[in-house]
C-alpha cells in the first residue's frame, strides 16, 4: 500500500471516531398535564405563554443532553422550569387541596440503574423533584412522605419555604368552584366519590414530567405535581408512585403520566408499558398506546404519558382532549403541542 493511500486511510479513521460519539443519539420528551385542553377555550396569549415556557423547559433538558449531560441531570433541568412556572400544577403553580394548602409528589428513576426516589405530600419544597433525586442518591430509601420528607431535605441544606409560596389566585378560583361542585353534590346526598370522579379535568390539570436518552445510553424518567385540586388533605397521586406515574429501566423504556392518578396507581401505567416492551417486545409507541387508549380508557381513566427507549424513539399518546407536550431528539427537531389531532 502506498504511503499517502496509507496516512488518508489513518486520517479518515481518526476523524470518524468523535464523529461516531456525537452520533449517538439523545432525546428528551416533556408534558406539563392532560385534560380539557381545548384551542376555541384558550387566548392566543395564554397558548403563547404555554408554548413559550413548554419549549424552554425542552431547550434546557436538551442543553443539558448536548453537552454530555445524564439524562437524570435533564430530567431534573426541564421539570424544574416547570416547576418555577405558575402556569403548570407543580412548584409555583399547585392546586390547592379542600382545606386550602398545597401538598406536592415527585418522583425520578434511573434507567441505568433502576434506582429511584421519590417525595409525597410535601408542603415546604420549592422543588419536590430535586428533592425525590436527593432521596435516591442520599437515602437508603425510594420514598418520604411529609414531614419526614421535609427534615430530610433540611437535614441535606435544602431549604424550606413557606407553603404560601404556592398559592396563586387563578388556582384558588378553581378550588373554589371545585369546593362549590362538591358541596352542591353532597347536599343531594350523592356519593362523594362519583363527585369527585366527575369534577371536570381542568381541576386537576398541569403534572409535569421528563423522560430523557443521554450520550452514554441511559433513559431516566421525572414526574413533579400539586395533584388534584380540592383533594383530600393526606392524598397521594400516582406521580410519586414508582411503577404507576413514573418508571425508567434501559432495556425497555422511560415513563412520565398524567392524569387521573387513582387509575394510574391501580393500573399500574408507567411499569405496565415498559412491560409490554420488554416481554412482547412491542415498540414504544404501540405499548404505550395499548394501556392509554385501551386498558385506561376502558377502564374510565383519562391522561397520557411521554415515553420514549434507550434507541431515541418517543410516543406522546393521551386519551384526552389535549396535554401540553413537547419533544427533541438528534433525529427531530424541537416540538411543542397542547391540542389534539386537529391542532
Ligand atoms: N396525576 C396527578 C395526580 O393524580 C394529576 C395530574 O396528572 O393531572 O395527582
Amino acid at each position: 500500500m502506498k504511503r499517502t493511500t496509507l496516512s488518508l486511510l489513518l486520517l479518515t479513521l481518526v476523524f470518524s471516531l468523535p464523529l461516531r460519539a456525537a452520533e449517538r443519539p439523545i432525546a428528551i420528551a416533556i408534558h406539563g398535564g392532560a385534560g380539557t385542553i381545548e384551542k376555541r377555550r384558550m387566548t392566543p396569549e395564554r397558548e403563547k405563554a404555554y408554548r413559550d415556557k413548554l419549549r424552554e423547559a425542552l431547550d434546557r433538558g436538551y442543553g443539558v443532553l448536548e453537552e454530555g449531560g445524564s439524562s437524570l441531570d435533564a430530567v431534573v433541568a426541564a421539570v424544574n422550569v416547570l416547576e418555577d412556572s405558575p402556569l403548570f400544577n407543580a412548584g409555583r403553580g399547585a392546586v390547592y387541596t379542600y382545606d386550602g394548602h398545597h401538598e406536592l409528589d415527585a418522583s425520578i428513576m434511573d434507567g441505568r440503574t433502576r434506582q429511584a426516589g421519590a417525595v409525597a405530600g410535601v408542603k415546604r419544597i420549592e422543588s419536590p423533584i430535586k428533592l425525590a433525586r436527593m432521596v435516591m442518591e442520599n437515602s437508603p430509601f425510594v420514598m418520604l412522605s411529609g414531614e419526614g420528607a421535609e427534615a430530610f431535605a433540611r437535614s441535606r441544606g435544602m431549604g424550606l419555604v413557606d407553603n404560601k409560596l404556592f398559592d396563586s389566585e387563578q388556582r384558588y378560583q378553581q378550588l373554589q368552584r371545585a369546593r362549590e361542585k362538591l358541596e352542591k353534590e353532597q347536599k343531594q346526598d350523592r356519593d362523594y366519590r362519583a363527585a369527585v370522579e366527575e369534577l371536570p379535568q381542568a381541576y386537576r390539570m398541569g403534572t409535569v414530567g421528563a423522560v430523557a436518552l443521554d450520550k452514554q445510553g441511559n433513559i431516566a424518567a421525572g414526574t413533579s405535581t400539586g395533584g388534584m385540586t380540592a383533594k383530600r388533605y393526606g392524598r397521594i397521586g400516582d406521580s410519586p408512585v414508582i411503577g404507576a406515574g413514573t418508571f425508567a429501566d434501559n432495556r425497555s423504556c422511560a415513563v412520565s403520566a398524567t392524569g387521573h392518578g387513582e387509575y394510574f396507581i391501580r393500573y399500574n401505567v408507567a411499569a405496565d408499558i415498559c412491560a409490554r416492551v420488554f416481554y412482547q417486545g412491542k415498540t414504544v409507541a404501540r405499548a404505550a398506546d395499548e394501556v392509554i387508549n385501551k386498558v385506561l380508557a376502558r377502564a374510565g381513566g383519562t391522561g397520557g404519558v411521554i415515553v420514549l427507549n434507550a434507541a431515541g424513539d418517543i410516543a406522546m399518546p393521551f386519551n384526552t382532549k389535549g396535554m401540553y407536550r413537547g419533544s427533541r431528539s438528534s433525529r427531530q427537531p424541537a416540538e411543542v403541542a397542547i391540542f389534539g389531532d386537529k391542532e
